[in-house]
C-alpha cells in the first residue's frame, strides 16, 4: 500500500504525462494519406450511385414507411368515428377534432373538424397504433411543403385519402399487426360494424348485419374510383 503511493501516478495532470503520440516522417509528410483520400475518391466516382436528383426523380416508399398521417375515406366517408383516442395518444399535441352526431345518418358519430398541426408531427404512427378503425394511417406521402403556420394545419378535407389509394399500408397493418398481437389483436374489417354501416350506400338502417354484409360484398364488387394522387 505505502509503495503504490510513492510510485508516480500516469494522470492528465502529471508534468510527465503525454496525451499526444508521436508521428513517423511519412506520417508527418501527410503526402501517403493524401494519396489515399484521391484514391479513395476516385473510386467512389464510379461505384454505383445511391443518390436520386429530386424532385426530377422521385422515391417510392416500401409499405413500412411512415409518412404523412392520413385519414381514410372509406366509401365517400371517413372511418372516424371521432373518439379521441390518436389525439390522447399523440405525444406532441398535434391532433385536434370535435366530434359530432347526426341522428339522420346511420352512422353515429364523426368529426366535425379533424386537424393535423404537421409543424408538431413526430411521423411516431402512434395515431395509427391507437386507432379502433384503421382510420387514421401513415401515408408514403413525405414531399410536405408549407409557406406559412396556418398551411402546415391540415384539415379533414386535405386529410381524406380513399381507402384504395392506401391499399398497400393497410395490407401491410394487417399483417404486422397480426403477427404482432396474435390471436389479441385480429383487424377484422368485416367485423367493424361501423364500416360495414358505411359501405351501405343505400343507407338501408334496417339491414341486419348479415345482410349488411352482403351489401358489403356487392359494394366491394364494383370498380373503385379515386382522385387523390
Ligand atoms: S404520427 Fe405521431 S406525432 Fe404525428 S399525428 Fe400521429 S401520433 Fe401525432
Ligand atoms: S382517427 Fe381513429 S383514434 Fe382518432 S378519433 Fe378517429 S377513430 Fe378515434
Amino acid at each position: 500500500m505505502q509503495d503504490n503511493l510513492e510510485k508516480p501516478v500516469l494522470n492528465a495532470l502529471n508534468e510527465n504525462y503525454s496525451r499526444e503520440r508521436s508521428f513517423s516522417f511519412m506520417e508527418n509528410i501527410y503526402l501517403p494519406e493524401i494519396f489515399k483520400a484521391l484514391w479513395y475518391t476516385l473510386k467512389q466516382m464510379f461505384s454505383p450511385k445511391f443518390t436520386m436528383q429530386y424532385p426530377e426523380e422521385k422515391w417510392e416508399p416500401p409499405a413500412i414507411f411512415r409518412g404523412r398521417p392520413v385519414l381514410v375515406e372509406d366509401e365517400g366517408q371517413e372511418r372516424c368515428v371521432a373518439c379521441g383516442l390518436c389525439a390522447r395518444a399523440c405525444p406532441p399535441l398535434a391532433i385536434s377534432m370535435q366530434a359530432n352526431e347526426d341522428s339522420d345518418d346511420p352512422k353515429e358519430r364523426y368529426p366535425d373538424f379533424f386537424e393535423i398541426n404537421m409543424l408538431r408531427c413526430i411521423y411516431c404512427g402512434y395515431c395509427e397504433e391507437v386507432c379502433p378503425e384503421e382510420a387514421i394511417v401513415m401515408s408514403k406521402d413525405y414531399d410536405i411543403v408549407f409557406e406559412s403556420r396556418e398551411e402546415a394545419i391540415y384539415d379533414k378535407e386535405r386529410l381524406l385519402v380513399p381507402k384504395e389509394d392506401l391499399k398497400e399500408r393497410l395490407d401491410y397493418l394487417k399483417n404486422y399487426r397480426n403477427q404482432q398481437f396474435g390471436q389479441f389483436w385480429d383487424f377484422q374489417e368485416e367485423n367493424n360494424i361501423h364500416s360495414v354501416r358505411d359501405r351501405d350506400r343505400d343507407w338501408n338502417t334496417g339491414l341486419s348485419l348479415v345482410d349488411m354484409l352482403e351489401q358489403q360484398k356487392k359494394n366491394d364488387a364494383e370498380e373503385a374510383t379515386s382522385t387523390w394522387s
